[in-house]
């Protein structure tokens, strides 16, 4: 279960929710618990939830190792503040950054190699689902994003499964909608990667995921677990996300 804090958080306010969060989710084994803030409260918040039941995501990093490129991250720097997982692809960066499918396969590589678990985003536009393309979208970014692992990388990475038009619009998919795209997904991964594979690739559903539609999204066995954006600000209500 992982929250994205999107642009939202100062340092003072991630401590604060980890004070308030983690004796809400003290002692949970049912999942993991991620919790992604900007990366200025990254270092701290890996300091204040070690330990815990808790693990550190960034929100994006960049492919290179180190380099002249003012701005950005790499993975080696997000592992040493303590961040276990990164998010990758998340439709902002691919929609308002202009993020391609090769650059989010290329993230993806280096959080492998620094030893990050990357949680990959894919996701349909509306106009793309209601021309009835949300498979060949899928499978594109499917295929651009991830496709090109090897086995062994790929049994590393966690995808998220976010349909744009559900993702802070409060228009939740529903489970059986979320469910056959979740399928879908799973299928492309078996037919590149194997049955077994598949079968153990966790999928997250993200988009508009709330404490009072959790559970029916969480009844699907197709869907492993949740990204959760605004939900995911306050302690309580990602404890009660958390806690389905
Ligand atoms: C997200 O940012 O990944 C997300 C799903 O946002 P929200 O839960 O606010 O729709």
């Amino acid at each position: 279960m992982a929250g994205n804090w999107k642009m939202f958080k100062t340092i003072a306010e991630t401590t604060q929710f980890i004070v308030d969060f983690l004796p809400l989710v003290a002692g949970v084994t049912h999942a993991d618990i991620v919790i992604a803030p900007p990366f200025t409260a990254v270092a701290d918040a890996a300091r204040k939830t070690a330990g815990s039941s808790v693990a550190v995501a960034a929100q994006d990093l960049h492919w290179e190792k180190q380099g002249a490129f003012t701005g950005e991250v790499s993975a080696a720097m997000l592992a040493e503040a303590g961040a276990r997982y990164v998010i990758i692809g998340h439709s902002e960066r691919r929609h308002i950054f202009g993020e391609t499918d090769d650059q989010v396969f290329q993230k993806t590589r280096a959080a492998l190699g620094a030893g990050l678990t990357p949680i990959v985003c894919v996701g349909e536009l509306l106009a793309e689902r209601e021309a009835g393309a949300t498979n060949q979208v899928l499978a594109r970014q499917f295929g651009g994003s991830v496709g090109g692992l090897t086995l062994q990388e790929f049994t590393a990475i966690i995808i998220a499964y976010e349909p744009v038009w559900a993702i802070g619009t409060g228009k939740v998919a529903t489970p059986e909608i979320a469910a056959e795209a979740h399928r879908f997904i799973r299928s492309e991964a078996s037919a590149k990667f194997g049955k077994d594979t598949a079968n153990a690739l966790r999928i997250l559903y993200g988009g508009s995921v709330k404490p009072d539609n959790v559970r029916g999204l969480m009844a699907q066995p197709e869907i492993d677990g949740t990204l959760v954006g605004g939900a995911s600000l306050d302690a309580k209500s990602f404890a009660a996300i958390v806690n389905f």
